[in-house]
């Protein structure tokens, strides 16, 4: 398939390919999950002291993994700013163990940001509901794909445009607007939500329970797989060694 460039901005009105995740805060490491777990056998105990045998700090996270004790995961937060269309915020807004806060089409003037999918996106559905794969499109499919949701893009945002010069006010006038339209929002979650959500939102080998999500939200997940890993190696290695299984 050629590369058919689809990252552009025509008239004002920018078509980007792309999800934007950025990890902008957080109180998230492997030590606190073993200091929550050591209270029950421990009692209270500084979070410094654990650095002391990582080695014993390392058995106890897999352990707590492996048997689902999930709670001592649960004492860490993550807050992502994420940049993605409407219709990823959908499926996102679903996991209900996060919080949100979403920029607002009733006090801001949306801006004209859609997505259009890149050329290696697979266009083609084969196989029956529940069983079913993904397949490349032909050039012209995907052509068609990029010229009809560009110029759909263009007429709806016109619309949206003539409606508020019109002085109607943004909550009517938003309604034209397609759900490919780019939003931002904070997600902050905790490590053991965010195992749920990435073990749901991913498709990887060894996972216990496959999972087949749409590739868009994939997309996000594997920037918020990739910033938390960093934070929590240990946690997120035996995550890894239970076949992703959130415990
Ligand atoms: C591939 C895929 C396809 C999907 N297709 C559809 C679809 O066609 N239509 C559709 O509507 N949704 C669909 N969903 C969304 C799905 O049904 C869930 O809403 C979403 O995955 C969030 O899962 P969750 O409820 O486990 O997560 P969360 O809301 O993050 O909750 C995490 C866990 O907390 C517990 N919990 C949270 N709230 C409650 C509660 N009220 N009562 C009891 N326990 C609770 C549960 O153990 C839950 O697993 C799909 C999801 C995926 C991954």
């Amino acid at each position: 398939m050629s590369a058919v460039t689809n990252a552009e901005e025509i008239d004002g009105i920018r078509f980007r390919s792309d999800m934007t995740v950025e990890l902008v805060k957080h109180a998230a490491s492997d030590a606190d999950v073993i200091w929550a777990a050591r209270v029950s056998t421990k009692g209270e105990s500084s979070l410094e002291e654990l650095e002391r045998d990582p080695e014993r700090s390392k058995g106890l996270i897999r352990f707590l993994m492996r048997d689902r004790h999930g709670t001592p995961f649960e004492h860490s937060s993550m807050t992502f700013y994420v940049r993605a269309p409407i219709f990823v915020f959908r499926e996102f807004m679903r996991h209900r163990t996060f919080s949100y806060n979403e920029e607002s089409g009733r006090y801001r003037k949306l801006q004209p940001e859609f997505y259009v999918p890149a050329p290696d996106r697979k266009l083609v559905q084969v196989g029956k509901p529940g069983k079913y794969e993904f397949v490349e499109g032909t050039e012209e499919q995907y052509r068609l794909v990029v010229e009809a949701t560009k110029r759909s893009c263009r007429q709806a945002y016109a619309a949206y445009l003539e409606m508020l010069e019109a002085g109607v006010a943004r909550e009517v006038a938003r309604g034209v607007l397609p759900v490919n339209l780019y939003s931002s929002m904070y997600a902050t979650c905790n490590a053991r939500a965010l195992m749920h959500f990435l073990s749901l939102r991913t498709r990887r080998e060894g996972s216990a329970f496959p999972s087949f999500p749409q590739r868009e939200i994939e997309m996000v997940a594997e920037q918020m797989e990739a910033l938390w890993a960093r934070l929590m190696p240990i946690t997120y290695e035996a995550f890894q060694a239970a076949g992703r299984v959130a415990p």
